[in-house]
């Protein structure tokens, strides 16, 4: 896939097909401002594009390092994002703290990465975009959608000259949503997915994998939201034995074997299990026993 301009918006394909940890990001030009979002896409592209078509601001949909990466290229710009994801870019132990990292171990390896790879630098101040507002670059104007869940300042854009509907990270993979941070939400993911499939766009932009949808994703929307379903019907099917956290961990419901990084996916298989368990207990669809689940 190449990058493409629709209008005033243009789609920049990232490398490594926009897999983690590398992003799709968008170039808004407007005649007032020159807007780039989530710069993580590519080094040589983001250079290239800064110093030939030029860049005022940096805007961002999440928090998340995959989104950051290259905000090194940017540092003239102002940085825009939500209010509510400001406070883990504020300060790498903040960052560390809202991904739910407790151990030297994990917190040692995170920070090393964050500023090694991602090039983690901490913001002092930033501009917050408000929740479901219009905004006018010049010539053109873009609608900030708040679509919390994968975190708690989620945004994504729709840009109705282009009909064009950036998604952010609910990015229709096959993996299926991810919300195991210490302030995601599954209920607000669900109310998010549905939010952005009511809106009237003819062009839907991923921030990884297959990226540029030209036609209705359809079927893919379903897909994506039925996982959450999925990983939770699998989940009470395994508790109709009482098991303790540990032991559901070990059965890897959620990534379906061991991967590699091991310790990377035990975490995540670990805070992705710990959300549904706290899902379900809201609902009292499981009961706690000691330190043992078990189906209500
Ligand atoms: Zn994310």
């Amino acid at each position: 896939m190449t990058d493409r301009q629709f209008g005033r918006v243009r789609f920049i394909y990232g490398d490594n097909g926009g897999k983690y940890p590398f992003n799709h990001s968008l170039y808004l030009k407007g005649d007032r401002e020159r807007v780039i979002i989530d710069p993580a896409c590519s080094a040589v592209k983001l250079a290239d594009l800064r110093d030939r078509d030029g860049v005022d601001a940096v805007w961002l949909s999440h928090w998340h390092e995959d989104h950051i990466r290259y905000m090194d290229h940017f540092e003239h710009c102002s940085v825009w994002l939500s209010k509510r994801d400001f406070p883990p870019l504020s300060d790498i132990q903040v960052f560390l703290d809202w991904y739910g990292l407790k151990t030297p171990h994990h917190r040692g390896y995170w920070e090393k990465i964050m500023l090694e790879e991602f090039h983690y630098k901490p913001l002092s101040h930033a501009g917050f975009l408000a929740d479901d507002t219009a905004i006018d670059l010049g010539g053109f104007t873009v609608q900030v959608i708040a679509t919390p869940g994968h975190t708690p300042g989620h945004l994504s854009f729709f840009f109705p000259e282009e009909e064009l509907l950036f998604l952010g990270d609910y990015d229709l993979t096959s993996f299926g949503p991810w919300y195991g941070d210490v302030a995601s939400s599954i209920e607000d993911t669900i109310t998010s997915i549905r939010k952005l499939r009511s809106i009237p766009a003819k062009r839907w932009v991923a921030a990884h994998n297959e990226g540029l949808y030209e036609e209705n994703p359809g079927r893919l929307w379903d897909a994506y939201e039925n996982i959450i379903y999925e990983r939770e019907n699998k989940l009470l099917a395994f508790l109709a034995q009482p098991k303790t956290q540990d032991e559901i961990c070990a059965a890897w419901l959620i990534y379906g074997r061991p991967r590699d990084p091991l310790d990377f996916f035990e975490f995540n298989e670990k805070v992705l299990v710990g959300k549904h368990l706290e899902y379900l207990l809201r609902r009292r669809l499981i009961i706690l026993e000691g330190e043992r689940y078990v189906r209500a």
